[in-house]
């Protein structure tokens, strides 16, 4: 088997270390994404998923245990090192786009090339092509305040995808989309997960979404209590097994 393109040893963050409220999120979490998996990350509210996708996409760093991204061990690398390989390696979609209001679409979606010093007509037809794919090439100079809610997301998912990023990371990123433009959205990671092989890791409170994926992975209280491969399931009866369980996890609180 080849090794697993995403792993975490032991991944553990506490939060306020040595203080009166020191608090750990994570509690050694072992994982392994091998390439070409598409997995959703599920979980009450404060089990530790946004604590763990930041951990595992270099925004922050384990208190204790290690993370290797594509056989890199992100401790072992320079500031200046983890930039560029975060830059190249991985692509962001957060449910709030993070776009630069002050720049057009255009601009935003170029930004990673021109970090990157890519020359100008390489970046040009690069956005075009992405732009193209994504449905938003006739509003290159719009600004985001401009654009709808599914277009500005559109465009931060080219943004993402500019550098052909092999791994995607997604913190809710249908939250602030309605029903069409997200199941457009899915529809778009799930194309590129099976064409291209670009691997995704995604946090969703939505079932529906969860769907789409080949592996869910249940976070409670900063540990990965579940984890379900889809195998051969149908889209149906994974999205009704994903259901029961986050169902079971809210029973607990009935009266
Ligand atoms: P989730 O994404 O599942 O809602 P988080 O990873 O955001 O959970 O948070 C996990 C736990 O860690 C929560 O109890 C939260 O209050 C705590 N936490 C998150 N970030 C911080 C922080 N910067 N400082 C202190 N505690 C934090």
């Amino acid at each position: 088997m080849s090794n697993p393109i995403l792993e975490t040893r032991g991944l553990t963050k506490v939060y306020n270390m040595e203080q009166e409220n020191e608090f750990e999120a994570l509690r050694g979490i072992d994982f392994k994404a091998e390439e070409g998996e598409f997995i959703c990350v599920m979980g009450p509210s404060g089990s530790g998923k946004t604590t763990f996708i930041n951990n595992i996409s270099t925004l922050d760093f384990p208190t204790r245990g290690k993370v290797f991204i594509d056989g890199a061990e992100i401790r072992s690398m320079t500031d200046n090192e983890i930039g560029r390989f975060r830059s190249r390696t991985l692509g962001f979609v957060f449910q709030e786009f993070n776009l630069l209001n002050t720049h057009t679409l255009y601009e935003n979606i170029a930004m990673p090339l021109a970090l990157a010093r890519t020359k100008k007509a390489e970046v040009d037809e690069r956005v075009r092509a992405m732009a193209g794919q994504m449905d938003i090439e006739g509003i290159l100079n719009k600004y985001p305040g401009e654009c709808s809610g599914g277009q500005r997301q559109r465009a931060a998912i080219c943004r993402a995808l500019i550098m052909r990023p092999k791994i995607i990371i997604a913190d809710e990123p249908t939250g602030n989309l309605d029903r069409a433009n997200s199941s457009e959205f899915l529809a778009m990671i799930d194309r590129l997960n099976k064409e291209q092989r670009v691997t995704v890791i995604m946090v969703t409170h939505d079932p529906l979404t969860a769907s789409y994926s080949s592996r869910l992975v249940y976070i409670k209280d900063g540990v990965i209590e579940t984890s379900i491969e889809r195998n051969q399931m149908s889209q149906k009866e994974y999205f009704e097994k994903i259901t029961e369980i986050n169902a079971s996890e809210s029973r607990g609180f009935l009266r």
